[in-house]
Parts: structure tokens; sequence; C-alpha cells
């Protein structure tokens, strides 16, 4: 039963329950303002700051949401909101459940009610936060031990510090899209079998499926985050696609690691599902083994259950098919491990960085999280409907990533993350 007074469609994938957060406009007023996205619509927290709807009430003790203090969500972005820590997060949070409530009138039958709402077809979606650096880990087994092989063979697919530390490398902030934007096939050096370098479009043009996570509040310079603390910093997540170039990765990543072949372009879901939203979708992780060292030792249940599905549409064709299936309990090190990691060396993780997952792939075939293991390097390309078949992306294809975590009698999602493949420049 839809406890709110708006009309949440039961296979919409923003009930009262997830209550995510982004950053939208509209054509009547172009200011980029904060929102949270309830059943089609987008509640204004600009519009609801300003009315005074999220100041002290009876039972409301927000230090931090109060008009004496600075106002959370009258920027573009929700940096402030991020800063201003988990015990802000949760009292909003508790705050906006109540309002949206049906047998609450406070907001239902208040004059700014109008207002407070916009119709998400009505909305253009931005990126949520003003991202100062992004962080992409290689968190999958299965995917990094599926690269390995391809690349080193079946006895040597693991690296050696793989099962003691997440790996990860410094990724580029400037290129991370909101979905919908359109993506530029990248020129870079590739390096033929056996003739020199040339320099052109990239011919092996692929995703990632991955999640990340955004940092709320962060951690001095010198300082870390420790594991069982890390909840308190981090804000929530959201869909990430790595868009990656296979051959450009190939020949420039040694022995630096990724550099053009992934900083062109990287697309997350305009929505960001909070922690507390995904509290009830927290299960067991893959059991860790060796036992990693104490810092990255996170107790309880480590992973979320979000089903995560890639859809891929050729230029011209009428719908998206479902290429990947995986789910991102998948991951063998967790979101806690990973900021604990990022910051044990002291280094200071901010409000409004993004961390992802690196590629989520599952043990079948079907859940490999590219089209590089989807296709095992082209070898066995996917077969569409209509006799197309692909073995890398072309010109002109969408793609789609999904999550949808499902609980009892509802499902919290993080709309799309969608992009469309661009030709490239003319050569250099
Ligand atoms: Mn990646």
């Amino acid at each position: 039963m839809n406890p709110s007074f708006v009309e949440v469609r039961p296979d919409s994938e923003f009930p009262i329950q997830n209550l995510p957060y982004g950053v939208f406009s509209t054509s009547d007023d172009p200011t980029r303002r904060p929102g949270a996205a309830i059943g089609d619509l987008i509640l204004d927290l600009r519009v609801l700051e300003e009315s005074g709807l999220l100041d002290a009430v009876s039972g409301f003790n927000a230090p931090t949401a109060t008009r004496e203090s600075a106002p959370l969500f009258a920027g573009s972005t929700l940096n402030p909101f991020m800063e201003s820590g988990r015990a802000s997060w949760q009292t909003v949070r508790a705050r906006l459940t109540d309002l949206l409530r049906a047998d609450n009138p406070t907001l239902r039958d208040h004059s700014i009610r109008d207002r407070a709402f916009v119709r998400q077809r009505d909305a253009r979606m931005h990126l949520p936060a003003d991202i100062g650096d992004y962080t992409d880990f290689y968190s999958s087994r299965e995917h990094a031990t599926n690269v390995g092989t391809m690349f080193r063979g079946k006895d040597n697919a693991l690296m050696p510090n793989w099962l003691h530390l997440p790996v990860g490398y410094h990724g580029r902030s400037s290129s991370v899209v909101v979905s919908g934007t359109p993506v530029r096939r990248p020129i870079g050096q590739l390096k033929p079998d056996d003739a020199p370098p040339v320099v052109g479009p990239t011919r092996l043009l692929d995703i990632e499926l991955e999640m990340g996570f955004f940092v709320g509040s962060g951690n001095e310079l010198g300082s870390r985050i420790d594991v069982d603390k890390a909840d308190e910093h981090i804000f929530g997540m959201v869909l990430v696609n790595d868009w990656s170039a296979r051959d450009i990765q190939k020949w420039e990543y040694v022995p630096l690691g990724p550099f053009l072949g992934k900083n062109f372009a990287t697309t997350i879901s305009p929505w960001i599902v909070t922690l507390d939203a995904l509290a009830p979708f927290l299960t067991e992780g893959p059991v860790q083994d060796p036992v990693p060292l104490p810092y990255l030792r996170s107790t309880g249940l480590r992973s979320y259950n979000i089903d995560l599905e890639v859809g891929l549409k050729p230029a011209g064709a009428p719908d998206y098919e479902t290429i990947i299936r995986s789910n991102s309990r998948h991951l063998y090190w967790d979101i806690r491990q990973q900021l604990a990691h990022h910051t044990v060396n002291g280094c200071n993780a901010r409000p409004g960085d993004l961390m992802a997952s690196g590629t989520i792939s599952g043990p079948t075939p079907e859940s490999f999280g590219s089209l590089l293991e989807r296709t095992w390097r082209g070898t066995n390309p996917l077969q569409l409907a209509g006799g197309v078949e692909r073995k890398f992306l072309q010109d002109g294809d969408s793609v789609v990533l999904r999550g949808v975590a499902r609980g009892d009698g509802y499902q919290i999602g993080f709309g799309e993350a969608e992009g469309t493949i661009l030709p490239a420049l003319a050569d250099v």
C-alpha cells in the first residue's frame, strides 16, 4: 500500500521508501536546484526549505536543518547537504517521509503544494554534485579474473595484491556526466600487432557496469576513515557506466595504469539513493579468504542486493535489448572497505567525491559487466534482434544501465544511466 498522498505506481522506482536526491531544472525555472524523487514527481527541496517546512516542528529537532543555520538546499548542487553529515541526512529523510504521508496535512494541504512538486517528465536532470575527485576501484573478483585470464592466462589471472587490497586508480572528474549526455567516440593511439602505433578512433569502445558512492562528510588531510565508521561518511549510491576504449587502454596502461582509454566520459544516474534507503537490502558479501588486514575488516552485512541490467539499442532499433544481468552483491570488496583503504594513508576524501566499484561481473557469462568479457574479446559476438551482431559499440548505439532493489511490496531504483555514442571527430 502506498502510504503517501503522492500517487506511486506499483512498478515505480521511487516509492516513499526511496526518496533519492538529485539536481534538476525546468523550462519555467532554469535554476538548478536539489530535489527528491517521489512517484512520477520531484519534490523541490529549495521551495520546501524556503517555506520553512524543514524547520524544527514538534518532534523534529534538527540543528543542521533549521532556518537559523546555513541553508542546505539553496545552491545548485547537493554538496552542502552532503557535507552536513549523517545526522542531518537522517533528520531530513525522516522529515520528508513524514511530510509525504497521506495522513499528514502539513504539506498535503499547504498553499505551496503546487509549487513544491514538479513532474519528472517536465524536468531536466543535472549532475547532483560538484565532483572534486573521482576514484575507480576494481572490486569484482570475477571481472578481475576474466580480464586477467584474457591478458595473462588462467594461471596468472589475479595479480598477487588483488585479494589483499581493493585495487583502484584516480579517475577524471571533469568528464563525469549525467544520464542522457551523448558520448563522443574517443580518438587515441592504437597499436596494431606487428606494426607501429597509429592515431585514430577507438575500434573497441566498451561499457563498464558499475555502482558508485558519493562521499558525504569527508576527513581531514592526514586523518583516516575507519572501516566501521565509513557509513557515517557515505551519502549514497548511483549507477555508473565507466565507458572504456580497450585498444587505447591496452597500449597506454603500462606502467601507470588507465588514462585516455577511460577519462573521455563516465555516465552516472541522476538520482543518489541513500544508504538509509538501501539498508533493507544489505546482504552477505563473498567470503574473503585470506582474511583482510585489520583496517579492512568490516563487520556485519557488507553487500547490497541490487539487481543490475544493461540494455543496448542500436541506432534505428525500436527497443532496448537486455544484454547483461548482474547484481551488486557480487562485489568482493565493499564500499566501506574501499573508503577505509582510500584514506588509510591520510588521503582526504571531500564532500561530493565519487568513488566507483569497478566493473561488476558475476559468475555466469550473462552477468559479465563489460562487452570485453561478455563477447570474450569479440570472439563470441552478441546476437541482437534483427540479425544485428555486436562485439563492441558502434556509432549510434545507446546503452542504458538500470538498478533495482526489490523489497517487500515495493522496489527502489536510481533512474537510468543512459548514453548514445556519437561518431569520432575527424582524424587528428
Ligand atoms: Mn571502471
